[in-house]
């Protein structure tokens, strides 16, 4: 998910909209904008890309105010419909208070099932809903005490934006997996998951939010909290992978530098006789610029992407997830036919689009096809917000390299090593960030509480 927050403007909900616009790569399923006048807050929500949703407009008319948060959403926890739509806001005792969330909390379920049983009664499937409860009856007398209380019993991944009538609050978990920045624009604070947020709406990046840091922004200006006694910095190292934009910065680095300097340690690691580096676009598109630059080879534009269409892998249904495939990509025979190609992707999952794209870079004329994946293995799921499948649909959990070659048909296959994955995101530096890399070694981070369901390691 993307999460977007703005305090101290006259434009905030359009502002947030255009926010949003520039975050709808971590979410397609829904989005909503709740404002602040400072009596009131109002929200609009619905199903849907942000250009659909906030299609007409008189929806700004009625988002008025000088704060707003935003949200677009794709489901990890929770269905996707109409009841899981975020910002989830709320009115109880002591105000209003509204909440967009990017990441997963591990025990939802648990603290759920308390809350429920001494009387809660809850209105949408998502983890989110917890933290609202956990807030409207805690003790304490001032509200960032009640969410910092609130924010200790539960436990697992999420950049956090609240909104009441008179402030905006932003957290990240202390582990830091998601990303958040603080950026100023006309002396309003803003808040995004990425960075590209701010460069559409010319704000200036001001920092990152510390694993664990919570900042408060009222009308006397921003205060920065550290609730939590230890942090521990483990951010996810598949942003920089897939998920986040290259044009982002996060965690430190440019995504955009980071995915080629995965494409260099690849092409050391598995170089291999070649003509041309095709990429499968868009997100193995700087991997394959650094491999090629890497390996001395030529990098042409060997599949071409229609770009009507989404990301494949956001469609919560299998049977169109198959479809995607060609819906999306149309190899070039000119650039292909009769020569030994170098096929560079981001990561495999399932194995589906990996084994169509092969397909059909070997119908264009392909003598050769080398797939090289600018990410280890995927082998475990991720519990911290990243909607990987269950175990049994990971292909890499119960299958060897050797076999997943044979299964998607190349000549050779190759993914970026662990090791070679870290020395790439921290750029060789010395400055080694523990980053969270337990869809890949099955090393967590943060524990959960009970290994229950079929999502978790079935
Ligand atoms: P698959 O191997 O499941 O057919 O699809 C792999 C493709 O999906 C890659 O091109 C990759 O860009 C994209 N992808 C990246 N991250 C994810 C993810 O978290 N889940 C899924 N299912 N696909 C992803
Ligand atoms: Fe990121 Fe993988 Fe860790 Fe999930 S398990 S937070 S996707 S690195
Ligand atoms: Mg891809």
């Amino acid at each position: 998910c993307g999460v977007f927050g703005i305090f101290g403007h006259p434009e905030a909900a359009n502002l947030s909209y255009l926010g949003l616009y520039a975050l709808q790569h971590r979410g397609q399923e829904s989005c909503g904008i709740v404002a602040s006048d400072g009596y009131h807050l109002k929200s609009h929500l619905g199903m849907g890309l942000v250009s659909d949703v906030f299609k007409k407009d008189d929806i700004f008319e009625n988002l008025p105010g000088h704060a707003a948060i935003g949200h677009v959403r794709y489901s990890t926890a929770g269905g996707n419909d109409m009841k899981n739509c975020q910002p989830i806001m709320v009115d109880y005792a002591r105000g209003s208070i509204a909440v967009a969330h990017n990441g997963n909390l591990v025990n939802a379920m648990e603290v759920r099932t308390q809350l429920e049983n001494s009387g809660s009664i809850f209105s949408t499937t998502a983890d989110t809903e917890t933290i609202i409860h956990l807030i409207a009856r805690a003790q304490s007398d001032s509200l960032i005490d009640r969410i910092c209380e609130s924010l200790h019993q539960v436990k697992g991944a999420y950049s956090l934006v609240f909104l009441t009538e008179t402030r905006m609050i932003a957290v990240r978990d202390p582990n830091g997996f998601r990303p958040l920045s603080l950026g100023k624009l006309d002396g309003a604070y803003v808040v995004a998951s990425e960075s590209c947020a701010f460069d559409l709406i010319e704000a200036e990046f001001i920092r990152e939010l510390d694993p664990g840091e919570m900042i408060v922004v009222d009308k006397d200006g921003m205060k920065s909290f550290s609730p939590f006694k230890e942090t521990k910095n483990t951010p996810c190292v598949f942003e920089h992978i897939y998920f986040a934009r290259p044009d982002s910065r996060i965690f430190g680095r440019m995504v955009y530098t980071v995915r080629k300097e995965f494409g260099h340690q690849l092409a050391r690691e598995y170089p291999v006789d070649a003509d041309i580096v095709i990429a499968v676009p868009d997100s193995g598109v700087p991997a394959a610029m650094g491999y090629a630059e890497e390996a001395g080879l030529p990098l042409e534009l060997g599949l071409i992407r229609n770009h009507y269409v989404g990301r494949t892998f956001i469609e919560p249904q299998q049977s169109i997830r198959h479809f995607g495939v060609k819906l999306k990509l149309n190899p070039v025979r000119e650039i292909i036919e009769g020569k030994k190609v170098v096929v560079i992707d981001d990561s495999i999952v399932r194995g589906t689009t990996s084994r169509k794209i092969v397909k059909m870079i070997r119908n264009a004329g392909a003598k050769e096809i080398h797939v090289r994946i600018s990410s280890p293995p995927t082998s475990y799921p991720c519990f911290y917000g990243i909607d990987t499948p269950s175990r049994k649909e990971l292909i890499s959990a119960s299958h060897s390299i050797d076999e997943i070659n044979r299964y998607i048909t190349s000549d050779s296959l190759g993914y970026l090593s662990i090791e070679g994955m870290h020395e790439a995101v921290t750029m060789h530096g010395d400055d080694k960030i523990g980053f969270c890399d337990a869809c890949f070694s099955g090393e967590y981070p943060v524990k959960f509480p009970r290994l229950k369901s079929d999502k978790q390691l079935g």
